[in-house]
């Protein structure tokens, strides 16, 4: 195998887990180019919760201020009963060191906002409304030296790397590996909405209902958004403008805060409604000098909240990897080793919360699977 620096990159797929790579690489000198499929380049709604592993990748991606000042630090997690009667407390890490909060919630738009204009502004070369249509790479063995890319617009480009950072129903991973896994539904979904924030909403807050979670995470001064699990046998269509009645229904059994804040979902057009689906793809999740990373290779429910954070991690670590001179298959086995058991745990224990859920099992340690989590993920990547 021919050894040689990688200086050439193109990213498909402009979500999380590929502006953190763009940034990460452009930091380090490599040429980036990154194609996104959507024309307007935005993201819908609601929040997302980053926790102290993924507060230490934004360290590491030297992305950490402007992250910070787009959403609201916080430290840790309380766990209640459905009418709100506190269970347990689940104190946060500060990971990235003593001057920085060991989590953040951030609305999903104001992510999307810090991490793009920081790709862009360290000279990211961003094409809209494209995608790749084809990647000759010779034999895939990565001794060619390059792959040739047919883009959506007819043109043509010739790059060290390219990385899948296409999201869930990836068309590099369906290119790369026609054989591929395909998502799954796990049998339940998340609904969710914005609120303003009162003052006692300063940590994460989550609800043990009979048939679901509930929570609540801040996501800066005035806001927080509300989420639930539910079962949803079959994967059925919901109507859109049925959203908030269904929302509501599927509330009714939690007291405390979460009720009155059901009685205020009114707009259907507020409500966030997504199945949930999972996809954990066998090593190795490279071909030759094509690799994939985030949900393309790993895709979790959100019970742990991890599914960006391994986005992110990925990210760190292709970025610390490929500016090393060495052949491209020693760095992309090493990318593996870093990475797969550590994702297949944040996949597993995430199905595996969900499937108490809808068996409602009564009997099983909520607080140690997190704090399990906790401390696999406080581990460096
Ligand atoms: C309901 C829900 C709640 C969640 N909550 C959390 C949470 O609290 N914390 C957490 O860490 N994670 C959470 N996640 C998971 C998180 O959103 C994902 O894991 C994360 O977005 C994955 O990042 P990614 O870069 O791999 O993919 P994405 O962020 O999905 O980005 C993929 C990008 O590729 C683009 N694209 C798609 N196809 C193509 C193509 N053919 N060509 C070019 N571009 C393409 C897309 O438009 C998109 O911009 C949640 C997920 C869901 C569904």
């Amino acid at each position: 195998m021919t050894a040689g620096p990688v200086r050439k990159v193109l990213i498909v797929g402009g979500g999380i887990g590929g502006l953190c790579l763009a940034s990460a690489l452009r930091d380090r000198g490599l040429e980036v180019d990154l194609v996104e499929l959507q024309r307007e380049w935005t993201v819908y709604g609601v929040g997302i919760i980053q926790q102290c592993n993924v507060i230490r990748a934004m360290a590491d991606l030297g992305l950490m201020d402007r992250y910070l000042g787009a959403g609201f630090p916080f430290e840790g997690v309380g766990m209640y009963a459905a009418d709100g009667r506190p269970l347990a407390r689940i104190p946060g890490q500060r990971l990235a060191g003593p001057q920085y909060p060991a989590n953040l919630g951030i609305s999903r738009l104001a992510l999307h906002t810090v991490l793009s204009a920081a790709a862009l502004e360290k000279g990211t070369a961003v094409r809209l409304g494209t995608t790749v249509e084809r990647l000759d790479q010779g034999d895939a063995s990565g001794t060619s030296g390059g792959v040739d890319v047919t883009f959506s617009d007819g043109t043509t480009g010739r790059y060290d790397l390219v990385v899948g950072a296409d999201g869930l129903y990836s068309k590099v991973r369906g290119l790369l590996f026609p054989e591929a896994p395909t998502p799954r539904f796990t049998g339940q979904a998340v609904w969710r909405h914005n609120f303003p924030r009162p003052a006692e909403i300063d940590h994460l807050a989550t609800f043990a209902g009979p048939d679901g979670y509930a929570g609540l995470c801040p996501l800066s001064h005035d806001l927080m958004y509300l989420f639930l699990t539910s079962e949803e046998p079959g994967n059925p269509r919901m109507p859109a403008d049925q959203l908030h009645t269904l929302m509501r229904d599927r509330l009714k059994p939690f007291g405390g805060l979460v009720g009155a804040l059901r009685e205020r979902i009114t707009d259907p057009a507020q409500v966030v409604y997504k199945p949930m689906e999972v996809l954990m793809m066998p090593a190795p999740w490279y071909r030759g000098r094509v690799v994939l990373l985030g949900d393309a290779v790993h895709a979790t429910t959100p019970h742990l909240g991890q599914g960006a954070g391994m986005a992110i991690e990925d990210a760190v670590v292709l970025a610390e990897l490929l500016p090393q001179d060495a052949a491209i298959g020693d760095l992309l086995d090493r990318y593996m080793e870093r990475r797969f058991e550590r994702c297949r745990f944040i996949v597993d224990s995430s199905i595996l919360a969900g499937e108490w859920e809808m068996a409602r099992r009564q009997d099983v340690d909520r607080v140690g699977l997190v704090k399990t989590m906790l401390e696999v993920t406080a581990r460096p990547v």
